[in-house]
């Protein structure tokens, strides 16, 4: 299927063609029909199947057969969970419509409010704000959300998850009743289905499955260690291909204060972004990082969300998510536009009943392998050995010395999971001979 039998105007084919998009996603081709025909959608898609323009191509295309908004009347809003999913689907926004003559602005805090204020008040069609800003600019008068034709929720169960919901409520009662409502959310929680009940009217259903699927694109491996080396084998991990661009998760943000601390101090370049940043320090690392400035990126959860990396190969689990969710959430990072990623978890035997949850979510055992120099003295209880396929290569452990190689994907190399994995192999190292990735 191409786009031009979506139905899109001719600026937005366009504007898709000097973004080199030759086909539209899943999401994009199940959405945008019922968008464009003015009705609610209730999707279930995460970041990286082509959301975004799936709600944003049909949006332009309406808002620029209407008439321009007024001052401080928008006529879309897109709510946000985090900063920089807004500056993300704004940046997409603009791309989308470049050759229209649609204005559009954000709002969200940890910036001034000056400029906000300014960019409303000369008139703004789509804005793009996070929750909390937009009740502050409300309060002010700044913004009047009377002329609202479409609300787009995006990342709703992220927005339940960080608390938004009674703004999201308090915000809703300024929207005007006779509108179109689009609901993207990875997950369906029951909070999320009352919120569709009470705010959506008659909404078409879409489900589509991660573009990239966590066990068809991703390699998933985990490296069980102790919870006292766990920042010595990060560093031999990365040390090992330190050109490589990684973004590395910690689960707190001083955890990840500390692991950058870490990484300079080893001579890596390193920045780190979450909550405490401010939205200065946390842009400039996201595009240190995109242009390659830095190679290591420290992230929380919540921060990651709406970061958007094309071909970034390797995602690094410092510490396993206390939802599961957000496993498929970091992972969703890597692995996109049909490159092959890598993910790669260090989990201490504290971490077992995460990563039992973790496995029960995606639907598979992630295969365990031990480095040498970093055997847990507790090991992981949890599961048993891989199945191996017939035919493939027998059980591998990788060296520490940096000459292991690891294994083409994670599926052939299962044999080290499972409990006490390292007494077998600890002292016999070998090395893979079907490796496109060193460790
Ligand atoms: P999203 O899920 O909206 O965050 O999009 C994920 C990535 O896919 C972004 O880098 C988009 O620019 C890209 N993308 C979206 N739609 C298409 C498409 N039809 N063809 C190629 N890339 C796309």
């Amino acid at each position: 299927m191409s786009f031009d039998n979506l139905g899109l105007s001719s600026p937005l084919l366009r504007a898709l063609a000097d973004l080199g998009y030759t086909s539209p996603t899943e999401i994009q081709q199940l959405a945008i029909p019922h968008v464009l025909q003015g009705r609610d959608v209730l999707a279930g898609a995460q970041t990286g199947t082509g959301k975004t323009a799936a709600f944003a191509l049909p949006l332009l295309q309406r808002l620029a057969a209407g008439t321009p908004a007024t001052s401080k009347r928008p006529r879309a809003l897109v709510l946000t969970p985090t900063r920089e999913l807004a500056a993300q689907v704004h940046e997409s926004v603009r791309d989308y419509g470049k050759h229209l003559r649609i204005r559009s602005a954000t709002v969200f805090g940890g910036v001034g409010m000056v400029p906000q204020v300014e960019a409303l008040r000369r008139g703004v069609d789509v804005l793009v704000a996070t929750p909390g800003r937009l009740i502050d600019h409300l309060g002010q008068g700044t913004v009047d959300l009377s002329q609202i034709e479409v609300l787009i929720l995006d990342e709703a169960d992220r927005m339940l998850d960080m608390g938004f919901l009674p703004a999201i409520k308090r915000i809703l009662t300024k929207l005007p009743h006779k509108r179109q409502t689009l609901l993207f959310s990875a997950t369906f929680a029951e909070q999320i289905r009352e919120l569709a009940k009470q705010f959506l009217h008659n909404p078409a259903e879409i489900q589509v499955a991660p573009r990239n699927s966590t066990v068809e694109m991703i390699e998933h491996v985990v490296y069980p260690v102790d919870t006292a080396k766990k920042r010595d084998l990060l560093l031999h991990v990365l040390s090992l291909d330190s050109r490589r661009q990684t973004l590395v998760f910690s689960r707190t943000k001083h955890g990840a204060d500390r692991l950058v601390k870490l990484l300079e101090a080893a001579g890596m370049k390193a920045a780190a972004i979450h909550g405490n940043k401010s939205q200065g320090a946390r842009t400039k690392a996201l595009s240190d990082f995109k242009n390659g400035r830095i190679t290591a990126l420290v992230a929380t959860d919540i921060a990651a969300r709406g970061i958007d990396i094309d071909q970034l190969p390797t995602v690094i689990n410092f510490d396993l998510p206390m939802v599961a969710e957000d496993y498929v959430h970091r992972i969703g990072r890597t692995g996109r536009n049909g490159s092959t990623g890598h993910a790669i978890s260090l989990v201490c035997h504290e971490e077992a009943g995460q990563l039992r949850e973790i496995q029960k979510l995606i639907g598979r055992e992630i295969t365990q392998e031990v480095i040498v120099g970093f055997e847990p003295n507790q090991p992981l209880k949890m599961c048993g050995p891989m199945p191996r396929p017939s035919g493939s290569p027998r059980p591998q452990q990788r060296r520490a010395g940096g000459g292991g190689r690891g294994p083409a994907n994670g599926r052939s190399n299962g044999a080290s999971a499972g409990a006490g994995n390292n007494r077998s192999g600890a002292a016999q190292p070998r090395r893979s001979q079907n490796s496109d990735r060193r460790v």
